[in-house]
């Protein structure tokens, strides 16, 4: 086991991580976007069989779901510029934000409520695609809707489907697996919120509770899953079937973007800011957005300032091999889904010469932020969601020409909640309301 002070050593800028400030790191491994893509291992045709796949299933959707009848079926979030946001986010920053600042909406993403609806959704499709076909049981004549058929169920009622999440991927998961009818049991450390676990027992998912932490409660659900060959276990960790799910958003937000009449290209550069946990879903739409549009996006990810996992692992280049507990960080958040110690070896790899930074923001800093956007906006979204709105403040203070031009587009992901209870909504917006933001001191940059 290698010391706290050998990794500073060998790694000087880690001390900006362990000084726990608000960050920008500017990824020196950049490459093209044709280079980086092709290194990936993962092609377009890969997105565009997860993209099909969740076009064959839009009738059931639009069927189970009737929230989804509006968009035919499609698992889709508004995209649309915040122009309040920009003026008071600006001013409080005293910053000039030339461009367009814009929101994707994914805490209004339908039936669960966050960015897991994109790569979780897509996972559990793919098992039920697979195991119905391979039994013969799919009609080719037939819409999907005929997944909610009695052949359908019995199958899926004596197959089990596993994860481990504290949050909105076990929230994800377990919604429609039950819906289908399979046997599906989220593992959850015991911090884990109790809205969650009675939502999901709701619904007919199993929750196993654990004394233990969240990489615990992964550990046992993997272990569990490995001795039982009908059980299929979603790793959050390595799931190829996550990130392309994750990757589809990319076609989308091209087609929004293009039906609003906002180009992208040279000139108009999209600067897109994603909160990364483990890095699948971040990273996965960042791998979609540059398939659609090459070196004219630029892709920065954005972590607290106690769990800059993703930062950690490129930096170092160490990925899933160094935890932000190494060098002396207590992984300790209220941005639920991005306290996470260890980041995705598989999605490092990917993004390490796609992704151009990453930057850290401290939890006073989200739940501000998440009150101005509910003051500006009317728009509420969970602490977490709230992490990719300092990249514009980021870019532009570290002298990017192409970020400070009236052309460009700054792109914030909101990443979740739409399944947070109300009274819990309250509590962030309260929170936010002694939160000072940006007191006469600007984000650093290297
Ligand atoms: C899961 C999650 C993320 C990050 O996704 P990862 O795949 O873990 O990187 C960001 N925001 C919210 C609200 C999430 O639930």
């Amino acid at each position: 086991m290698t010391g706290h002070n050998e990794w500073m050593e060998n790694f000087p800028l880690i001390r900006h991580i362990t000084d726990r400030k608000e960050w920008l790191w500017v990824n020196p491994d950049t490459e093209t976007a044709s280079a980086g893509l092709a290194a990936s291992g993962l092609t377009e045709e890969d997105v565009k069989e997860a993209s099909d796949r969740f076009r064959r299933f839009a009738p059931y959707f639009a069927d189970v779901f009737p929230e989804t009848t509006g968009r035919g079926g499609l698992i889709e979030s508004p995209l649309s510029p915040i122009p309040a946001m920009q003026a008071t986010l600006a001013s409080s920053a005293r910053l000039e934000i030339p461009g367009m600042l814009l929101l994707k909406q994914d805490n209004a993403l339908p039936v669960s409520g966050s960015i897991k609806a994109r790569g979780g959704f897509h996972e559990v499709l793919r098992v039920a695609e697979t195991l119905a076909g391979d039994r013969g049981l799919i009609d080719p004549s037939r819409s999907y809707v005929q997944f909610k058929d009695q052949p359908f169920k019995d199958l899926f009622a004596s197959r089990k489907i596993a994860v481990g999440s504290t949050g909105n991927l076990g929230l994800s998961i377990g919604i429609l697996s039950a819906e289908f009818g399979f046997d599906v049991t989220v593992h959850m450390s015991a911090d884990a919120k109790q809205w969650k676990k009675d939502l999901l027992r709701s619904k007919g998912v199993h929750v196993k509770e654990y004394e233990d932490d969240y990489s615990k409660a992964v550990e046992q659900g993997r272990a569990e899953a490995e001795n039982d060959p009908s059980c299929h276990f979603v790793d959050d960790e390595n799931s190829r079937d996550l990130f392309l799910g994750y990757a589809v958003a990319g076609e989308r937000v091209a087609a929004q973007l293009a039906e609003q009449q906002i180009p992208i290209d040279a000139d108009h550069p999209l600067f897109v800011y994603l909160p990364c946990g483990v890095g699948g879903g971040p990273g996965g739409v960042a791998f979609g957005l540059k398939l659609q549009y090459g070196d004219a996006v630029r892709c920065y990810f954005a972590e607290p300032v106690s769990s800059p996992c993703m930062l950690l692992g490129m930096m170092t280049k160490l990925h899933d091999t160094i935890s932000v507990r190494d060098v002396g960080l207590d992984n300790r958040t209220a941005a639920d889904g991005l306290a996470v110690g260890r980041p995705s070896g598989f999605v490092g790899k990917v993004m390490a010469p796609l992704l151009d930074g990453v930057f850290t923001v401290e939890d006073r800093t989200l739940f501000g932020l998440l009150r101005m956007l509910a003051d500006t906006e009317r728009i509420m979204a969970e602490p977490s969601a709230l992490a990719g709105m300092m990249g514009p403040l980021y870019t532009i203070r570290a002298g990017r020409p192409a970020a400070q031009s009236a052309d460009a587009r700054h792109l914030v992901w909101s990443t979740g909640g739409g399944m947070v209870p109300e009274d819990v909504m309250e509590a962030y917006y309260d929170e936010g309301e002694s939160v000072e933001l940006f007191p006469g001191k600007s984000t650093k940059s290297e």
